[in-house]
C-alpha cells in the first residue's frame, strides 16, 4: 500500500510516501520533503499541500496514494490507539488543543486541508501519547488537588509512543522473546528525550509527563525539577512571566545551559579536549538516565532487556558507554568492541556475561505510522491489499 506520512506543524508539513511493500528505507521511502514558511510566503496550509501535491505528482508518476497517516503529538485521555479519521474526530484532537497549544491546532488544520484536497482518501491519525495509555492511574496520577485533574486533565501522559512501541516490538523480535513476555527499559534519546517502562509489552512508566518538559536531561530542556524552583524564582523575578519560564525550561536549558550546545556531537567533542562544562553536563545527563534505568527495572520486576534509540541513542557510543558504567549494581555491561560498531541495523551491544541484554535499535517513525495506517485502513476495507 502507497502511505503518505505527514507531520503538520504550525509552520511546515514534513512528508514521506512509503510503499508499505517493502521493509527498509531504501526500497519503502519512494519520496520525501519538507514544506517550509507557512503563514510568511504560503497563507495556509492549503497552500503548503498544493505545493506538496506537485511534488507528489513529479515523484510517482501514474502512481496513487493509497491512505494518510498523520503524526498527531497528543490524544489526550480518549485515544489509545491510531484511529480513522472524520469530522468529529478533527473536532476532538482540535478540543485537546490546551494540552498541546502548540501542535494539536496545527495538526487539525492539515487533516482539514487533505480532506479538502482528496476528499476519498482514508486518513489515520497516529498518536504520540497512545501507547501509554496502559499506564496504571498509580503511575500517571499527581499527587495535588483533585480538580486538576478533574478540571484540568493535568495528569501525566507521556509521549515518543509511537518509537517506544516500535522499538519494543523490534527489540523481543531481535532477542527471539514473545512481545507478550517482554520487559525491558527503552531509552529513546534524541533531542527530546524519554525513557520508558516496557512490561509485558506494554508501557507501564515513562518519564515524560503532563508535558515532554519532565523526566531526563535534553538537548534544551531542563527534565525533573524541584517545582519550587519556578516559583521561588518568579517571586525574586517579577518581571518574569509563565510564558517566559516555559522558554527558559523548555528552549534554554538542558545541556545546552550546563555545556553551552544543545548537539551531543559537540558536547561529547568539547568533554574530550578537555571541557569541564561538557564533562558535567554528560555527568548530568548519564547520572539522570541511569537513574530512571535503576527505576524503571524496579517498576518492570527485572527487565530483560535496555534498549537505546534515536540520534543520541543510537549513533553516540560514548553516551552509551557513560549511561551504562553508573549499572554495575544490575550487573549491566557493554562490550566496548560491539558498542564501537556502528550499523543502521538492530544490534545487542552487551557483554556474553552481562545479567541484562543491552541493544541498539533504530528508531523509524515514519515507517510506524505508515504500518498502523495500512493496519486500520486494512481493518475497515479488508479488500484493500
Ligand atoms: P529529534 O528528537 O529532533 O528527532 P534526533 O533523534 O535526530 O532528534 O537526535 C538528535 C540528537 O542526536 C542530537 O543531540 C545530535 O547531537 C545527536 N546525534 C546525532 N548523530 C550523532 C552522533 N554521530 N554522535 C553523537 N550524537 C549524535
Amino acid at each position: 500500500m502507497l502511505i503518505l506520512v505527514v507531520n503538520c506543524g504550525s509552520s511546515s508539513i514534513k512528508y514521506q510516501v512509503r510503499d508499505t511493500n517493502f521493509d527498509n528505507d531504501d526500497q519503502a521511502v519512494i519520496t520525501k520533503g519538507l514544506i517550509e514558511n507557512i503563514g510568511v510566503d504560503l497563507p495556509d496550509h492549503d497552500a503548503a499541500l498544493e505545493i506538496m501535491a506537485e511534488k507528489l505528482d513529479e515523484a510517482l508518476g501514474d502512481r496513487e496514494i493509497e491512505a494518510v497517516g498523520h503524526r498527531v503529538v497528543h490524544g489526550g485521555e480518549r485515544f489509545s490507539e491510531p484511529v480513522l479519521v472524520n469530522n468529529e474526530i478533527i473536532r476532538a484532537i482540535e478540543r485537546l488543543a490546551p494540552l498541546a497549544p502548540l501542535h494539536n491546532p496545527a495538526h487539525a488544520k492539515g487533516l482539514r486541508a487533505v480532506a479538502r484536497k482528496w476528499p476519498s482518501l482514508p486518513q489515520v491519525v497516529v498518536f504520540d501519547t497512545a501507547f501509554h495509555r496502559t499506564m496504571p492511574e498509580h503511575v500517571w496520577r499527581y499527587a495535588v488537588p483533585e480538580e486538576f485533574y478533574t478540571l484540568h486533565g493535568i495528569r501525566r501522559y507521556g509521549f515518543h509512543g509511537t518509537s517506544h512501541d516500535y522499538v519494543t516490538g523490534i527489540a523481543a523480535e531481535l532477542l527471539g522473546i514473545d512481545r507478550s513476555e517482554f520487559n525491558a527499559v527503552i531509552a529513546h534519546l534524541g533531542n527530546g528525550a524519554s525513557v520508558t517502562a516496557i512490561k509485558e509489552g506494554k508501557s507501564v512508566d515513562t518519564s515524560m509527563g503532563y508535558t515532554p518538559l519532565a523526566g531526563l536531561v535534553m538537548g534544551t530542556r531542563s527534565g525533573d525539577i524541584d517545582p519550587s524552583v519556578l516559583t521561588s524564582f518568579m517571586e525574586r523575578n517579577p518581571e518574569v512571566s509563565a510564558a517566559d519560564m516555559n522558554r527558559i525550561l523548555n528552549n534554554e536549558s538542558g545541556l545546552l545551559a550546563i555545556a553551552g550546545s544543545n548537539d551531543m556531537r559537540k558536547v561529547v567533542e568539547a568533554k574530550e579536549s578537555g571541557d569541564s562544562r561538557a564533562q558535567l553536563a554528560l555527568d548530568m545527563t548519564a547520572y539522570r538516565l541511569a537513574k530512571y534505568i535503576g527505576g524503571y527495572h524496579v517498576a518492570v520486576g527485572g527487565m530483560q532487556a535496555l534498549v537505546f534509540t534515536a540520534g543520541i541513542g543510537e549513533n553516540s557510543a560514548e553516551f552509551r558507554a557513560l549511561a551504562v558504567e553508573q549499572l554495575g549494581a544490575l550487573g549491566i555491561k557493554i562490550d566496548p568492541e560491539l558498542n564501537a560498531i556502528r550499523s543502521d541495523e538492530p544490534r545487542v551491544i552487551s557483554t556474553e556475561d552481562s545479567l541484562v541484554k543491552v541493544l541498539v535499535v533504530p528508531t523509524n517513525e515514519e515507517k510506524a505510522i505508515a504500518l498502523a495506517t495500512k493496519d486500520v485502513v486494512n481493518q475497515i476495507w479488508p479488500d484493500r491489499g
